[in-house]
């Protein structure tokens, strides 16, 4: 039986443990975090996952969650306009629903399964030193840490990366009690404001520790208006100035939220990091080799939501490696191969995010705005949240954007032209 090391308990580490153990492996996963001190601790994400994401979880058993939590239909967006109105807003159709499962309920649950089905799970804080004793005993080491210390393993990859400063101040805050969405009502959606030149609010119905819960999530323009809470400690204080910001920059998300509560005195976040892409392979003091997975190797700054997304596309990619390579060795050329079949997936996701972390360019403000009269857009636009390789058609080149509205606006004059509109059952 082969046996697998892996470090780091979270979204992908935990998908490719239990997927490893479904087929007989051996796996060792080694957590900072019990269960419960993860249950009870602090929030770390917004964790949107879509359809290809979830599907992977689907595939292994895992989604536990999925009639709890709040479907969401679609992705809606609007940009502030001077006079603190909306000059864009609108709701793309999700060709299949997303959902957010906090990490918190996530993982420890996730944990607590990989060890009834067998896993071995070791409560241990890692250093560079235990990884280097520990592999010589395992078939292949994978580390599935994060973004934290032992990204230093692996060295950064310039050539991939964008930028050598993080480019927003995040402030999260999970909370009951937001009114109903006057636009729509009934359905459930992922909305997305761009205040331009300060930063972006994202609100986000979701399952937490306490049940259903909407996500309040800032992103600031670093030292700008919104970058505000560095040395704001107090969980209430936290949400104060969340709410504040909401009532300065985006009256109509305020308007919903008026008597909103923390969820838990763990809901709150804030904090940034450096986007950046890592070599892959990690060259142990002892001469062993350890692999990369998801933030480890390509952290983006989560302003697109989609590192879980990522995370559980990359576990997804490396189990099936993992399998089809059999008894054979996991060498180096294996493993640089393996994440290049990732980063296939992944270099679409960091493009697309780089590119909404500079100013919007403004053939994408005309895309937006577009999206506001062309349904058929607005389809497109908040299924590339799923498949962001979609991109690569429209967004990023003028002439392309261009003639993209172009066509689509054709097809809207014609609606009964096949494809003319994506919304299911339209
Ligand atoms: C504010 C915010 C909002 C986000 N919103 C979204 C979103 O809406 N959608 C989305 O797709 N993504 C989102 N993300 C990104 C997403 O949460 C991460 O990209 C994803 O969780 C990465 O998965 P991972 O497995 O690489 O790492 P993680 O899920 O971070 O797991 C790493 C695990 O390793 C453990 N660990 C760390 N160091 C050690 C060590 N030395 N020894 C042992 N264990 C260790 C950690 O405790 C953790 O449990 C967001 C991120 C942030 C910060």
């Amino acid at each position: 039986m082969r046996k697998i090391l892996i470090v780091g308990a979270g979204q992908s580490g935990l998908h490719l443990a239990l997927g490893l153990r479904a087929h007989g492996y051996a796996v060792t996963l080694m957590s900072n975090r019990t269960p419960d001190e993860i249950r009870n601790g602090r929030v770390m994400s917004t964790q949107v996952m879509f359809h290809t994401a979830l599907q992977h979880e689907r595939d292994l058993g895992l989604g536990f969650w999925e009639s709890q939590t709040p479907r969401l239909e679609g992705l809606g967006i609007s940009v502030a306009d001077p006079g603190h109105g909306r000059a864009v807003d609108w709701l793309g159709r999700l060709d299949h629903y997303a959902q957010s499962v906090d990490q918190r309920v996530k993982m420890a649950a996730w944990m607590e399964t990989f060890a009834q089905r067998g896993g071995q799970l070791v409560i241990h804080g890692c250093a560079v030193s235990d990884i280097d004793y520990f592999a010589d005993s395992y078939d292949l080491v994978l580390v599935a840490a994060g973004r934290g210390e032992l990204v230093s393993m692996f060295g950064r990859d310039p050539a991939r990366c964008a930028y050598g400063t993080p480019q927003r101040a995040l402030a999260v805050a999970y909370v009951h009690g937001a009114e109903p969405r006057p636009e729509h009502p009934g359905v459930d959606a992922v909305r997305c404001n761009l205040v331009p030149g300060v930063g972006e609010l994202f609100v986000i119905p979701a399952l937490t520790v306490g049940g259903r819960a909407d996500i309040l999530f800032w992103e600031g323009v670093p030292g700008g208006p919104l970058d505000v809470f560095h040395g704001v400690t107090d969980p209430d204080d936290h949400l104060a100035v969340v709410l504040q910001l909401m009532e300065q920059f985006t009256p109509w998300e305020y308007a919903r939220v008026l008597n909103v509560e923390l969820t838990d005195p763990g809901g709150v976040l804030a904090g940034r990091f450096v986007p950046t892409v890592r070599r892959p392979v990690a060259s142990l003091p002892g001469g062993g080799l350890a692999l990369g997975v998801a933030d480890v190797v390509v952290a983006n700054d989560p302003v697109t939501g989609q590192g879980a997304n990522s995370a559980a596309k990359c576990a997804a990619v490396y189990l099936e490696a993992i399998l089809a390579r059999g008894e054979r060795p996991f060498d180096a050329e294996w493993m640089h191969a393996t994440f290049e079949a990732y980063w296939e997936q992944a270099r679409h996701v960091t493009k697309w995010t780089n590119t909404l972390l500079g100013p919007v360019p403004e053939h994408v403000e005309r895309l937006f705005g577009a999206a506001g009269r062309l349904p058929q857009v607005a389809d497109r636009i908040a299924n590339g949240f799923d498949d962001p390789a979609d991109f690569e058609d429209y967004f990023y080149d003028p002439e392309r954007t261009d003639a993209y509205l172009a066509r689509a606006a054709a097809a809207s004059a014609w609606p009964g032209v096949r494809g003319a509109r994506r919304i299911r059952g339209a």
